[in-house]
């Protein structure tokens, strides 16, 4: 690492030579890029020696929080005695053995075996490549067509942004690829309101349009549904009660498989181990990466259920799927010390029982600003919805997604990271958080949505 380089210099090379991920770099001035230095526990130092709290946890992944010396330990510690091999042809590691005993443990019941990759995205992709397998092996080669949502977020490669139901993202290189079918997401504020529906029945309706879609285009040809159990990219949307109940009862009834993406939800998120638990859904797949090393690491992976696998195993045959890193040795140490920490600290209890509630109910609380239209959260991730006019919830501002821009430039100013998806806020912070960093977060907050107001009323 460069010691003496001053901020703006590193912002210069940064702009010469660093093309950075969902950024417009036509609009991106060099003296406007953040060089993040240095961090410990919620809080953030830049190189120009501003703190910040991190309300996002990273990108919705750092759960135990910044700075932990024994997950470095632990990786360091695997890197001295075996600091990669790889996990094809008939070879494994002890520190892959572990892990996948751990996370099995952590698992659902019925789910007891882990595929491992690098992130999210390409976990997606194996998912992809997986669940046509299966239909191959059960001699239903015609089950192809995943089902997902509009607004969801899988990532972003090829299959990932396609399963994915960003527009955005479609509309650069013909995107989605053919058999993906996007159905309505229960997205209430957004969509559900306007329907004259209750949010009751706007759950109820938006979970049919799954078993609409089905009977549509067949089951015979359907491979699995696809959905996070809360779309948090999309913009936290948490589902009506009614929504996951109705999806479960419609699964249950068809020979399909269910794809519980859990990214974001997944290691304790929602307050409980995964989104399923907190939902009562049975996935027959699982996405998972992000809290699994809490970022320490680049790891991600799917957790297959005794279903898909015991067919795997009867079946036979090789599936052509890995990746070189797949299982990496020292991403494995990361994982298991953060997991470790987790299950120590009871991090997920706390999110259920404790710092959860507590922080929901101070930021339930902004709800009561003129700028805000609904403050929702389940867990430890939350939105606030930004409107002009707070006697009509159905009013939107003009010009869709600039002022929750602006809002969240004043947040950074304030000393607070949270993200802006259209005219919403986003917070994810890490699960440590305490209850006076809490405190410290709301005002904030609470801050920049007066600065916000100011700026736009
Ligand atoms: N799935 C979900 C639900 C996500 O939120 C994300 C990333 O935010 C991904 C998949 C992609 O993960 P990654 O960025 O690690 O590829």
């Amino acid at each position: 690492m460069r010691v003496n380089v001053s901020s703006h210099d590193l912002k210069v090379l940064d702009h010469k030579h660093h093309l950075h991920p969902f950024t417009d770099h036509g609009a991106l001035g060099v003296d406007e890029r953040r060089v993040i230095t240095r961090a410990d526990g919620v809080w953030l130092w830049d190189s120009d020696g501003n703190r910040l709290l991190d309300g996002m946890a990273g990108l919705w992944c750092v759960n135990v929080g910044h700075g932990r010396q024994e997950i470095g330990e632990a990786v360091r510690a695997q890197m001295s005695e075996l600091s990669y091999y790889n996990t094809f042809f008939k070879t494994t590691h002890p520190p892959v053995i572990e892990l996948s005993e751990m996370i099995a443990d952590l698992a659902p019941d019925h789910m007891n075996m882990v595929f491992y990759g690098g992130s999210g995205s390409d976990a997606n992709d194996t998912i992809f490549r997986l669940v046509r397998y299966y239909w191959d092996l059960m001699g239903k080669p015609e089950k192809k067509t995943i089902i997902a949502r509009k607004n969801a977020y899988h990532g972003s490669t090829v299959a990932g942004a396609s399963l994915g139901g960003m527009g955005g993202m479609h509309e650069q290189g013909d995107l989605p690829i053919s058999g993906i079918h996007h159905i309505a997401q229960p997205y209430w504020f957004g969509e559900g309101m306007q329907s004259g529906m209750s949010e009751d029945e706007f759950g109820i309706w938006a979970a049919r349009e799954l078993a609409r879609a089905i009977d549509e285009i067949g089951e015979d040809k359907i491979g699995a549904f696809i959905a996070e159990p809360i779309q948090g990219a999309g913009g936290v949307i948490i589902p009506p009660t009614t929504y996951w109940p109705e999806v479960s009862r419609i699964l249950e009834e068809r020979d399909i498989l269910f794809v519980s993406d859990e990214v974001i939800c997944g290691f304790g998120r929602t307050g409980e181990w995964f989104g399923a638990d907190t939902y009562g859904t049975k996935p027959d797949l699982m996405a998972i990466a992000k809290g699994m090393t809490s970022g320490y690491l680049p790891m991600g992976g799917v957790i297959v259920s005794d279903r898909v696998a015991d067919v795997l195993h009867e079946k036979g045959g090789e599936f052509y799927h890995g990746y070189t890193y797949s299982g990496h040795p020292a991403a494995c140490a990361a994982a298991i010390a953060n997991l470790t920490i987790m299950k120590r600290e009871k991090l997920v209890d706390s999110v259920r029982d404790q710092i959860g509630p507590y922080f929901r109910e101070r930021w339930l609380g902004l709800g009561d600003h003129p700028m805000v239209g609904e403050a929702r959260m389940k867990g430890l991730v939350g939105a606030l919805e930004l409107i002009p006019d707070k006697k009509d919830l159905m009013k939107r501002f003009g010009d869709v997604g600039k002022v929750g821009t602006i809002a969240r430039d004043h947040s950074f100013a304030n000393g607070l990271v949270m993200r802006a998806v259209r005219d919403s806020l986003i917070i994810s912070p890490p699960l440590t958080i305490t209850e006076e960093e809490t405190d410290e977060l709301i005002a904030r907050a609470h801050k920049t949505l007066d600065d916000a107001w100011s700026t736009v009323r």
